[in-house]
């Protein structure tokens, strides 16, 4: 079995969205991938992350051809793809139903720091991809013109649909999807609550910044 590490990983972290609420069902699905083969590997379609082991996950190409696994693909094969071909700093690939990012992207806005949490997507705004249906052709490339019009974004929310996080690593993918979903039931709270009060711009540029130094870096204090 190749990329056991990668399967074994997606795997790890499809339990980790289950358990944690940003997935409902089998929604959602996480890819990875490999420069040096240029392969990805992607977790199945429809299947529960909880029932899914690491011989469940499919390994594809750039191209759309399956590489090795007995099980059909994440229907979003394409979308995660369309990342891989336009970012080449992404190595993972998170897209959730994630209930606050959801309801933002139900109501067509975009997400905006009424929290820095949001500073992972590296962006002052996250972009609203317009509704296409899931798994379709249509919303890989509705994605890549939103990735090309917002080049730095490693976050875009999707239409009537959820979210897709980007990173190189599939530890900081993940961690910017919670972080998408905490922002955006800020965001949501305070507009049902009055008015949400944004970062400026230079708030925001502070606090992007500041998080190169933060947490367990080299020289980060
Ligand atoms: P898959 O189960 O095919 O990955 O689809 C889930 C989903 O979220 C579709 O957008
Ligand atoms: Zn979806």
């Amino acid at each position: 079995m190749i990329m056991e590490q990668q399967r074994t990983q997606i795997v790890k972290f499809g339990r980790k969205m289950s358990a944690s609420g940003l997935c409902v069902g089998t929604s959602g699905n996480i890819s990875v991938f490999d420069p040096r083969t240029g392969y990805l590997c992607i977790s199945p379609s429809g299947l529960g992350y909880f029932e899914t082991e690491p011989e469940d996950i499919v390994v594809m190409d750039l191209a759309g051809n399956v590489i090795e696994g007995e099980r059909k693909p994440s229907s979003e094969h394409g979308l995660h793809t369309i990342v891989y071909l336009n970012r080449p700093d992404a190595r993972a690939v998170v897209h959730t139903h994630s209930p606050f990012a959801t309801t933002l992207a139900s109501m067509h806005e975009t997400l905006k720091p009424a929290h820095y949490a949001m500073m992972g997507a590296a962006v002052y705004e996250i972009p609203l991809v317009e509704y296409e249906t899931f798994g379709s052709a249509e919303l890989a490339s509705a994605v890549e013109m939103a990735l090309r019009a917002t080049p730095a974004t490693r976050a875009l929310l999707l239409a009537n649909h959820g979210d897709v996080c980007l990173h190189e690593s599939l530890s900081k993918a993940f961690a910017l999807a919670e972080n998408i979903e905490f922002t955006s039931r800020v965001q949501w709270q305070c507009a049902c609550a009055g008015r949400p009060v944004y970062l400026t711009r230079d708030q925001f540029a502070r606090a992007l910044e500041r998080s190169r130094t933060y947490g367990q870096v080299p020289n980060g204090r």
